[in-house]
């Protein structure tokens, strides 16, 4: 070995427990030092090996990008990578391509704690992961004194690009995107993904954002045949503050990324880009204000299917403002900015008209009802007041209490639901599993139907956990001669999993989606074969094109 290799030898050692020179292939040329403490291998058995046997598959897209991203003489700082065969063990690979020497890679191997945040099957992390990442590091920023940025990017065109793609080429550039992302980020373990192009990641500051891009540039255009994308990144600084601020700058901050890209003037700092978030919200929460006073929405009935007749029991109304779609994030909006009540009272009043104009006086009607709704006197007040005024709606109005919100007082909401349950309606619990606070509200909440929530229900036919949880919550409610409904029966083979599991009622695409009028349930030929006599609901010819008349 050269004298000049020494040195540098040296240099590394100062901060590592071995040194790896890695040829451009990926060979080790070169293993020194404490392989076995580190590797779990002698540094004769590394030599002569690929890189790649050593590190975790999921972790070696990162490293890809490390190497494949080092410009001559450049150092970056370190990534943690899991060692391949060896739970718990992981090390920190710090990388510098040695000068003139045939494009060859030094890297000081260090031992070191795995990574704190799990991410998904390709290391990058959920938006819920990356926001507790963000919190321990700022904690430990305070004593390290290391000053972080939250580093926004943005891929135009990146899932077109992979949609162009066959199922393994497209997959494969997601994965080296991702561990291209990674190794940017912090320690490789500090990314998420936001959106189908959009991108976050903390890294030290100091770099210009747009060097980084040209690395990421050039990994995506070698995964992409060579198609380059319009990447671009901008970066915030995270002010040290109270934690309780940071995190909310934060979640406003990553909101506002999500709606707005870095298309217009990207905020200067996370207090900028908050204050903007926070007048958006501000804004869209004043026209929804506006468009519950004119009732401005619509409603969407979506049949519940009888699960042994397949015909409709009832029909759940659904709202739906102007753009048509899912109501959820304006539901959250309301309760967040107290619209709530006034949404679901809105909601209930259009219900009761469609049942008044019901001529058959068969049709039944659930509405939802927000967990923070039930819990006001004035509110159920007012439902008691409608129902008492016509006998008509009594046995055909059904209220289902959703878990988007919390439900605060469980003894004043339990008094509500019994009040309504009083006077003939039947009460339902819905999104049961979908919340932490599941089991409490059946045990303190006395009502007629437990709805149980569609994450479970769709797993339920690979027979899973979910199927053992979904098969006990339905004797447990048998037990408190609660009946069931199964939401978001998609296929037959979950359908006959729900069959099997003993739930009453179903819900979802195989019965027929959410549409103007409450129309009779699409009839195919399990359901046609049950006797129609117990059907509630007359039940017009099959198809989803069909109306309710
Ligand atoms: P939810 O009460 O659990 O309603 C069921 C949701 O699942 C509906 O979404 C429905 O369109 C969807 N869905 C039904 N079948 C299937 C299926 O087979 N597959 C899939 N993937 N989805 C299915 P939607 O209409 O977007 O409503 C979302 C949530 O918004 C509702 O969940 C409910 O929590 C809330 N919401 C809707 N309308 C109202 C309302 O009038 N008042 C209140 N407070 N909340 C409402
Ligand atoms: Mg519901
Ligand atoms: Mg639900």
């Amino acid at each position: 070995m050269s004298i000049a290799a020494r040195r540098l030898l040296g240099l590394a050692f100062a901060n590592a427990d071995m040194l790896l020179e890695i040829e451009p292939g990926g060979v080790i040329l070169l293993a020194l030092g404490a392989a076995q403490a580190t590797l779990g291998a002698d540094e004769k058995s590394l030599v002569g090996k690929s890189w790649r046997n050593l590190i975790v598959e999921a972790d070696r897209p990162m490293l890809d990008a490390l190497f494949g991203g080092i410009e001559d003489g450049a150092r970056r700082s370190p990534l943690i990578v899991r060692v391949a065969g060896q739970p718990g063990r992981a090390v920190a690979f710090t990388a510098r391509r040695l000068p003139d020497n045939g494009g060859r890679i030094s890297c000081a191997v260090l031992a070191a704690p795995p990574p704190q945040a799990a991410g998904g099957a390709d290391g990058l992390l959920s938006r819920d992961g990356f926001e507790a990442i963000t919190k321990s590091l700022m904690d430990a920023a305070k004593i390290t004194g290391q000053q972080l940025e939250l580093a926004m990017v943005e891929m135009a065109g990146f899932a077109d690009a992979r949609d162009a793609l066959n199922d393994e080429a497209g997959a494969a550039l997601e994965r080296q995107v991702a561990g291209a992302l990674r190794a940017e980020s912090h320690q490789g373990s500090a990314a998420a993904k936001l959106g189908d192009n959009r991108f976050v990641l903390l890294r030290e500051q100091g770099e210009n954002p747009a060097t980084m891009i040209k690395r990421l540039s050039r990994v995506v255009s070698a995964c992409a045949g060579g198609e380059s994308l319009d990447a671009s990144a901008h970066a915030v600084p995270l002010e040290s503050g109270s934690p309780a601020r940071l995190a909310r700058a934060l979640r406003y901050a990553l909101d506002d990324f999500i709606e707005e890209g870095l298309k217009d003037v990207p905020p200067h700092s996370l207090s900028q880009a908050m204050d903007r978030s926070v007048r958006r919200t501000l804004s869209k929460a004043g026209e929804l204000g506006a468009a519950l006073s004119q009732r401005r929405f619509t409603l969407a009935y979506q049949p519940v299917v009888d699960i042994q007749t397949g015909v409709a029991h009832h029909h759940e109304a659904l709202v739906r403002f102007e753009d048509g779609g899912s109501p959820f994030s304006m539901v959250r909006m309301a309760e967040e900015f107290d619209l709530i009540e006034e949404l679901d009272h809105a909601v209930v009043e259009q219900v009761v008209r469609q049942l008044k104009g019901d001529r058959t006086g068969a049709l039944k009607l659930a509405a939802n009802i927000s967990g923070r709704s039930i819990g006001s006197e004035i509110f159920v007040g007012g439902l008691e007041r409608v129902i008492k005024a016509d006998s008509r709606l009594r046995d055909r109005l059904i209220f289902e209490v959703t878990e988007s919100a919390a439900i605060d007082d469980l003894d004043v909401a339990n008094r509500h639901i019994q009040s309504l349950r009083g006077l003939g309606c039947k009460v339902c619990l819905d999104d049961f599993g979908a919340g932490a606070a599941s089991f409490a509200y059946l045990q303190r909440l006395k009502v007629d139907i437990v709805k149980i929530d569609g994450r479970y229900v769709r797993d339920l036919a690979s027979d899973g956990r979910d199927g053992a949880l979904v098969r006990h919550l339905v004797q447990l409610c048998k037990e408190l001669k609660v009946q069931t409904v199964a939401e978001m029966v998609e296929t037959v083979e979950i359908e006959d999993a729900v069959r099997r599991a003993g739930v009453d009622f179903a819900q979802g695409w195989l019965y027929g989606r959410p549409a103007d009028r409450p129309g009779p349930a699409i009839v195919r030929e399990t359901a046609a074969a049950a006797p129609p006599a117990l059907a509630p609901v007359a039940v017009r010819r099959t198809g989803t094109s069909d109306q309710w008349r």
